[in-house]
């Protein structure tokens, strides 16, 4: 990835409106290569539309920039280059079901960055190997369980080099006790310094991995710090009832 002297991302009073109905207000947020930040807050608060306006999976106001990696995200040729360079993971999987694992992995370096079937194939294999799933490579994502088509799913963000992952909830529709190997890929990720955004509902997970905790609600960045600022000293009335609720 190229480097930049600023932040890898950057968002700058993005606010945006359903109708009337503004879902987020004002949101200012600096991501450095490297970090780990975890977004948490109450269902309704705004995350998945924060993290999605990253990629301009959702149009904001024209007024906010987002910038990634020194491009500003808009609609326009410029749009393909922050695409490339932001991996995302759903809730839902979001796998072709039709393809193998293999070739789900292969795809998008194929079809976008125009890598040999033979790079793509040796860098998928080698991607599944680190999530742990080698064995499944010619399975189709409906044979798996939910925690194996997730780690699938992350292998095929990373096929890409992204320079930042971000993840919606990436085990919030996992059987719990498939929660522990998605969490465990992504702490191992961390570790090898993959700059991450993460909304979660995993306190605990966030606690430990996060380099920053922000606490959004009603829309609003209400509070952001380190795990033991959050979590041990929230200064904010919404962030403390709001632990209390879910601790
Ligand atoms: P969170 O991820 O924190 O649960 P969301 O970002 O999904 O919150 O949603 C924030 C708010 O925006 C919610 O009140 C939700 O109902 C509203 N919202 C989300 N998508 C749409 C949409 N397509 N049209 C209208 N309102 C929406
Ligand atoms: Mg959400």
């Amino acid at each position: 990835m190229a480097k930049t002297t600023g932040p890898l991302i950057s968002i700058r009073r993005l606010n945006k409106a359903y109708g009337t109905f503004t879902v987020l207000h004002d949101i200012d947020l600096d991501v450095a290569e490297g970090e780990v930040v975890c977004i948490i807050g109450p269902s309704g608060s705004g995350k998945s539309t924060l993290i999605r306006c990253i990629n301009h999976l959702e149009a904001f106001s024209p007024d906010s920039t987002i910038t990634v990696d020194g491009t500003r995200v808009a609609p326009g040729p410029a749009l393909a280059k922050v695409r490339a360079e932001v991996g995302m993971v759903f809730q839902s999987f979001n796998l072709f079901p039709h393809m193998t694992v293999l070739r789900n992995v292969m795809l998008a370096p194929m079809r976008v960055r125009k890598a040999s079937p033979e790079d793509a194939e040796r860098k998928a294999r080698e991607l599944l190997a680190r999530v742990g799933i080698s064995e499944q490579a010619e399975k189709f994502p409906g044979q798996l369980s939910g925690g194996q088509q997730q780690r699938v799913a992350i292998a095929r963000a990373l096929a890409m080099e992204p320079g930042v992952l971000l993840f919606d909830e990436p085990t919030s529709s996992l059987d719990p006790e498939m929660v522990g190997e998605v969490l465990d890929v992504m702490r191992k990720l961390a570790g090898t310094g993959v700059t991450m955004i993460i909304v979660t509902h995993e306190m605990g997970f966030a606690r430990q991995v996060a380099d920053r905790v922000i606490f959004m609600d009603a829309g609003r960045l209400v509070e952001a710090g380190t795990p033991a600022e959050i979590f041990d000293n929230p200064r904010e009335e919404r962030t403390r009832s709001f632990l209390r609720a879910v601790l």
